[in-house]
């Protein structure tokens, strides 16, 4: 099916929606044809990416939410909300909500290392959870959930100890909840990008980005949009024998 039309009347929910990769995943399943619910930890970040969506295609309402990931009466309440809006759950989802709080393993502070896990972690689980129960309570036929992991879940990076354990901790989570929710018609996969220019990426020393840089057989960091199109590949038809996968968005980097 043509990429411009590939999600028409399809329902997708994308944490994380107000920033960085989860702003530019609105803006390319929007511009595919879905109706898009943008949720985020901040009302306001979440309203400017509805301003930016278009809109123009047949049947598209978009929404804009607020929703803090790692609290289950949250997650909960933008189901619900949803549901009553839409008469439907999404069977599209992004869960693109994350934090970094960086530190070195031998200072960081035991808070730091909880409320990385659980807006990253336990958020990724809490909607993963959510967005299949309600379509399997509704009986869809289909439904397709994206998680974000990191590169850096595979290979460790200095100063996020805290990180690398959430994002292994997701594709682990993604790799069960695939195998576990095949048999309701429901996909997971999980992408890991590795440097994207991002707000998040925008905290590093300068120094160590150009390190990384260096590394990147690509040459550059990647681009926000660059990691919303394999998003929308993996929630749409295109990707339907494919579940449980990790796809790497790194421009090469620790390809091994
Ligand atoms: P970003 O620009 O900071 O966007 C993340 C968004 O999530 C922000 O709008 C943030 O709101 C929101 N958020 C934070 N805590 C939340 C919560 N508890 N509930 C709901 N929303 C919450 O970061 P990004 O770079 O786009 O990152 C998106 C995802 O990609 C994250 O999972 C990140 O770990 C992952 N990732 C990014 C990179 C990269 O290089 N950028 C690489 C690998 C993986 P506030 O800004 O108000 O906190």
């Amino acid at each position: 099916m043509a990429a411009a039309t590939r999600l028409m009347s399809r329902l997708a929910l994308v944490t994380g929606g107000g920033s960085g990769i989860g702003r530019a995943v609105c803006q390319r399943l929007a511009s595919e044809g879905a109706s898009v619910v943008v949720a985020d930890i901040s009302q306001e970040s979440a309203s400017e990416t509805l301003g930016r969506l278009p809109g123009d295609l047949r049947g598209q309402g978009h929404m804009a939410a607020v929703v803090d990931v790692s609290s289950k009466e949250s997650v909960k309440k933008l189901l619900t909300r949803i549901q009553t809006h839409y008469f439907q759950p999404p069977s599209l989802c992004v869960n693109a909500a994350g934090i970094t709080q960086d530190d070195f393993l031998l200072n960081m502070a035991e808070d730091q290392f909880d409320r990385v896990l659980q807006v990253n972690l336990k958020g990724s689980f809490l909607v993963l959870q959510a967005v299949a129960q309600a379509l399997v309570a509704c009986g869809a036929p289909k439904g397709s959930i994206v998680t974000v992991g990191s590169i850096v879940g595979k290979v460790g990076n200095i100063g996020q100890a805290n990180y690398g354990a959430s994002k292994a901790g997701v594709e682990g989570l993604t790799r069960t909840a695939a195998k576990e929710l095949s048999r309701f018609g429901i996909r997971c996969n999980c992408v890991l990008p590795g440097f994207i220019s991002t707000p998040m990426t925008d905290k590093v020393p300068e120094k160590v980005m150009s390190k990384m840089k260096s590394l990147v057989p690509l040459g550059r960091m990647g681009e926000p949009a660059e990691v919303a199109d394999v998003c929308a590949f993996l929630v749409s038809d295109d990707s339907r024998y494919i579940t449980g996968a990790s796809v790497e968005v790194t421009g090469g980097l620790f390809m091994g």
